[in-house]
């Protein structure tokens, strides 16, 4: 048995050889090869046109502590929420924005948030994180991607999440180009241990997905330097 790379189903029998010899793409010969035999240029278009679905990971921590952006105000996903402690941070210290930020630079294989915004670099001193958020979410589009999603967990005793989580959402959502069902904010303590636990910082985790061309991918590549080429005419 084949893999069609047309239909992605397995075929008895393989056809177009000298595609085959060609490219070492194979394509089942009933369905995919009788549609497209007279159209190569579909079938290259339609390799083209094909995604892959990338994940990120990201994760970021900030202290609790005097040197902060905004005293009595804990900005989370983009929200400011009233507390009785404030985050350290060379920027706003949006320590969920950071974790979001780092989880497309992931996905993306694409460095992460300090390699973007050097801390060292006075000026994203008390920076907002929606420049760096904006940023990821620009390559993205740059490679002719999309977001399909993201989820993000915020790591906190207090202040409360729960409240904030719509507001946060819309935040979040309107930052990246997408609709609120694409973006989730989850929240949990730790149960009192470690430095969650004992209220010295936040922690932040977050996931995304996203879909991107697979134009860099070998095979496509020279699928399309044999159409520019004109060797499958
Ligand atoms: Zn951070």
């Amino acid at each position: 048995m084949k893999w069609c790379v047309l239909c992605k189903r397995f075929s008895a029998e393989i056809a177009a050889p000298t595609l085959r010899a060609v490219l070492a793409f194979e394509i089942c010969p009933n369905s995919c090869y009788a549609k497209n035999s007279n159209d190569f240029r579909f079938m290259f278009q339609e390799l083209a046109m094909q995604t892959e679905t990338r994940v990120g990971f990201g994760y970021d921590v900030h202290r609790f502590g005097p040197n902060t952006y905004e005293q009595g105000l804990v900005r989370l996903c983009g929200v400011d929420i009233p507390h009785d402690q404030a985050l350290e941070g060379h920027s706003d210290a949006d320590v969920g924005m950071h974790a979001l930020c780092d989880a497309i630079y992931g996905a993306l294989a694409d460095g992460d948030i300090g390699a973007h915004f050097p801390p060292s670099d006075p000026q994203w001193k008390g920076a907002e994180s929606q420049v760096f958020l904006r940023h990821a979410a620009s390559l993205i589009a740059k490679t002719g991607g999309r977001l399909v999603n993201c989820d993000v967990t915020l790591v906190c005793e207090r202040p409360k999440i729960g409240p904030h989580r719509p507001a946060m959402r819309a935040a979040l959502a309107e930052l990246l180009g997408v609709v609120v069902a694409r973006v989730a904010v989850k929240a949990t303590t730790s149960e009192g241990l470690g430095f969650t636990g004992r209220q010295e910082g936040i922690a932040a985790h977050a996931v995304v997905s996203i879909e991107v061309p697979k134009s860099n991918d070998e095979e496509a590549a020279e699928a399309e330097a044999l159409l520019a080429g004109g060797l499958l005419e």
